[in-house]
C-alpha cells in the first residue's frame, strides 16, 4: 500500500519575531530551548512519500526567521531528492518580515503563501504584536499587498466574537478569495510565576485560558460569516469550513483533519528532528520518535500513528456518537475535548454548543446545494434562493 503523508516542517521550532498573546506554539520554547535550525536533508521525506506529490507545509514560530538562506538551501535539497516527483511547497507567516527578497523567493518556487490576519486594524492588534509590544496590523497590510500578483492566500486565525460579518467583509475588501476561520480554545495551567502554560485536554488541575472564545461565540461568529457568503460569494470565495461543511452533507471526505471520523496525517518534524503526529500535540508525553534515529516512513507507518488516528473516533463520548450532526463534527479536533456530557462522559467538546448552532443554521442551505451537485449544477445557484430566503426570514 503505497505511503502518501503530509508533514509540516518547523525550521526554527516555536522562534517568532512576535508575542500574539493566544499563540499555542510559544510554550514550545521551553519544550526546546528557542531557536535552532533544522539541516536534515528532506531525502528521507521525499523518498518514503510514495504519491506522485510530495507536499512541505512550512510553520513555526514564525517559519521566516530561518532566513531566505535556508530555503533556499532547503529548495536545492529538494530538487536534487525529487526523483521526478512534483514538490508543493506551503508557509504559513505572520508577514511582518515579508520583503521583495522573500516575494521572489516565493514565486520561482511556487510556494502558496498563507498570511495571518485576524481582521480589521483594531481586532488584529488587540491580540497580534510584537516583543516590543507594538501593533503588527500596518506591516501585515503592507505584506500581503507586495504579496498580491504572486497568488497569496490569507488566513484569518482567530474569531472574533460578535464581529463576524465585519471580519468577513474586511478580508474581503483587501482581496483575500481563501478565509481560515480557526476557534481559538486552549486549556491551561497556571506554570512558573504564574504564567499560562497550555496543556492537552485529561488535565484535571487544567481551565479555559482566558483569551479562548465562548462556545456560543464561536457558533455565532460563523452563522454571521455564513450569512453574508451565502448571499454573495459561494463559488466565487473560499471559506475553508463551510467547504467542509458541504462534503460532508454530500458525503465527500472533508479537506479538514478536525471533521473526519479519525485524523493523524499531518505529521511534524521540529526543529531538532522530534516528530509529531500533530502541531496541536507538541507534548514530551506524544512524541514519537526523531528523523535523525528513526526512520520517518516507519514512524508514520507505526503503532503510535494508528493509534492516535483511531483515538479520534473510538474515545467520543456516546453523546457525539447518537448526535443528529455527528456526521458532520465527527466530535471535531480531541485538542478540544475538555468537557463532561450531561451523562458525566469526559470528553466532550467544548465546541459542542457553538457546532450545533451552526450546523442547524446551514442545514437548509447544504441540502439545497447537495441537491444542486445531485443534478450537476453549480452550487452557486443557492444565492438568489439563500437571499429570497433570508428576506422572508
Ligand atoms: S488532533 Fe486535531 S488538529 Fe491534530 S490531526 Fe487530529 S483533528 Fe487534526
Ligand atoms: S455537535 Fe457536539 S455532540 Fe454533536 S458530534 Fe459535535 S461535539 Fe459531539
Amino acid at each position: 500500500m503505497p505511503t502518501a503523508f503530509s508533514t509540516m516542517i518547523k525550521p526554527v521550532g516555536s522562534h517568532c519575531n512576535l508575542d500574539c498573546s493566544y499563540c499555542y506554539y510559544l510554550d514550545k520554547a521551553d519544550l526546546y530551548g528557542g531557536r535552532q535550525t533544522l539541516m536534515q536533508p528532506p531525502r528521507q521525506y521525499i523518498e518514503g512519500n510514495k504519491s506522485d506529490v510530495v507536499t512541505f507545509n512550512w510553520h513555526g514560530g514564525e517559519p521566516l526567521t530561518a532566513g531566505v538562506d535556508f530555503f533556499r538551501r532547503a529548495m536545492v535539497f529538494q530538487r536534487k531528492y525529487a526523483a521526478g516527483k512534483r514538490i508543493d511547497n506551503t508557509i504559513q507567516t505572520n508577514g511582518t518580515l515579508i520583503s521583495e527578497e522573500w516575494c521572489t523567493l516565493f514565486r520561482e518556487n511556487n510556494f502558496l503563501v498563507g498570511v495571518s490576519i485576524d481582521g480589521p486594524r483594531e481586532i488584529h492588534n488587540a491580540f497580534r504584536r510584537d516583543r516590543g509590544g507594538a501593533p503588527t496590523f500596518d506591516r501585515v497590510v503592507a505584506a500581503i499587498e507586495l504579496l498580491k500578483g504572486y497568488g497569496v492566500e490569507f488566513n484569518t486565525h482567530r474569531v472574533s466574537e460578535g464581529r463576524g460579518g465585519e471580519v468577513y467583509r474586511f478580508l474581503r475588501s483587501i482581496g483575500s478569495g481563501f478565509m481560515q476561520f480557526l476557534p481559538v480554545m486552549e486549556h491551561a495551567v497556571q506554570g512558573e510565576g504564574g504564567r499560562l502554560v497550555i496543556v492537552p485536554p485529561g488535565r484535571p488541575d487544567a481551565g479555559l485560558a482566558p483569551w479562548s472564545v465562548s462556545s456560543r461565540g464561536f457558533g455565532h461568529f460563523l452563522c454571521d460569516v455564513f450569512d453574508q457568503w451565502v448571499i454573495s460569494d459561494v463559488g466565487s470565495r473560499y471559506v475553508q469550513l463551510f467547504d467542509v461543511a458541504l462534503a460532508q452533507w454530500v458525503g465527500e471526505p472533508p479537506s479538514l483533519c478536525t471533521f473526519g471520523e479519525t485524523c493523524g496525517d499531518s505529521t511534524v518534524v521540529e526543529h531538532n528532528g522530534d516528530v509529531y503526529l500533530c502541531d496541536h500535540f507538541v507534548y514530551p508525553e506524544y512524541r514519537i520518535g526523531n528523523v535523525a534515529e528513526d526512520n520517518l516512513v516507519e514512524l508514520i507507518e507505526g503503532p503510535a500513528r494508528l493509534h492516535f488516528s483511531l483515538d479520534k473516533r473510538n474515545l467520543l463520548p456516546r453523546e457525539c456518537l447518537r448526535c443528529k450532526w455527528y456526521f458532520a463534527c465527527r466530535g471535531e479536533c480531541p485538542k478540544h475535548r475538555f468537557d463532561i456530557t450531561v451523562d458525566g462522559e469526559p470528553g466532550l467538546n467544548a465546541l459542542c454548543e457553538g457546532y450545533k448552532m451552526f450546523f442547524s443554521h446551514v442545514d437548509p442551505y447544504m441540502k439545497y446545494m447537495k441537491d444542486l451537485l445531485d443534478r450537476q449544477m453549480p452550487p452557486a445557484l443557492v444565492i438568489p434562493w439563500a437571499r429570497q430566503r433570508m428576506a422572508i426570514l
